[in-house]
């Protein structure tokens, strides 16, 4: 497992790595203000109220739906990042949000929800060299945008590897991942799409996931989010039972982080199942 949990607590993992050249980006340009755009529990606006921080830069965060306040929000608070709680059909329209607030605005960036960019993706490319002298047979990552899975794919081009990409949508219909990565890289023989472990959709369990968490860091000690890692987890622990991986091949689990997910969770998760 490549643990880029670790990178960081409250930037962590891929939120990091998709930062990296945005904020190279925003400073270049001479921007004090990074703006953004998630729901209540995004790990994008913590990780983006944290760097801005720590960059001396201010954050404003656009958040999906009505005023609520838990685990995630309070972090970004503390981190001096402003919440402007918009209704679900004016978030739709991000450039328009962005607009009514801070078209004259010079110092103001915008970053997509997600940090979703071409700098993001170079960000997560460099994932890949971090890697190449292991030369695994399979890298396995969890997807929401498919930002991270286009840079991953991106590096292993660029490396000349042949390893295979496993994406794992966390969302239902996750073939729509394929067309976010074409934007970035092109499809080649690499990407592997697994499309049938998103549990119901973006931020659903089931109590085969719920039991899968519990029984995976009790056993492993590593902690894993509801939302993503443990979907990604799960699919590498079937797919291996259903003897899809030759026994000499290597596998690498990219562990992004996220983990403030068990917060949104803490009621399902605490639940005891054995
Ligand atoms: C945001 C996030 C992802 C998804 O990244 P995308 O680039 O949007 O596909 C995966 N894992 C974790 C832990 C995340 O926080």
């Amino acid at each position: 497992m490549k643990r880029d949990d670790l990178i960081d607590p409250y930037i962590s993992g891929n939120k990091w790595r998709k930062l990296k050249y945005i904020l190279q980006d925003a400073k270049n340009k001479g921007k004090k203000h990074l703006v953004t755009f998630g729901g209540a529990y995004s790990n994008h606006l913590v990780a983006t109220a944290a760097a801005a921080a720590r960059a001396g830069l201010k954050a404003t965060a656009f958040v999906r739906g009505e005023e609520v306040m838990n685990e995630m929000l309070v972090l970004c608070k503390l981190y001096g990042m402003r919440l402007i709680f918009t209704d679900r059909e004016s978030y739709r329209e991000k450039r328009t949000c962005y607009d009514q607030h801070f078209a004259t605005d010079p110092d103001a960036y915008f970053i997509d929800e997600g940090g979703a960019s071409a700098e993001a993706v170079a960000g997560c490319a460099e994932l890949i060299d971090e890697l190449k002298f292991s030369n695994p047979d399979h890298i396995f990552c969890a997807a929401g945008t498919g930002t991270t899975a286009a840079g991953l794919l991106k590096g292993i081009q660029e490396t000349g590897l042949k390893t295979k990409l496993h994406v794992i949508p966390v969302l239902k219909g996750g073939d729509f991942i394929k067309e976010e990565i074409s934007t970035y890289t092109a499809l080649t023989e690499n990407l592997v799409l697994h499309t049938e472990y998103h549990f119901g959709g973006y931020a659903k369990t089931q109590p085969a996931l719920i039991s899968f968490i519990q029984r995976f860091t009790a056993t492993q000690g590593i902690l894993i989010d509801p939302v993503y890692t443990a979907k990604m987890c799960f699919a590498i622990e079937d797919l291996a039972g259903k003897n899809y991986f030759s026994p000499d091949e290597k596998i690498i689990a990219i562990h992004t982080g996220g983990l403030l997910g068990i917060m949104g969770m803490k009621e399902k998760l605490s639940q005891t199942a054995f």
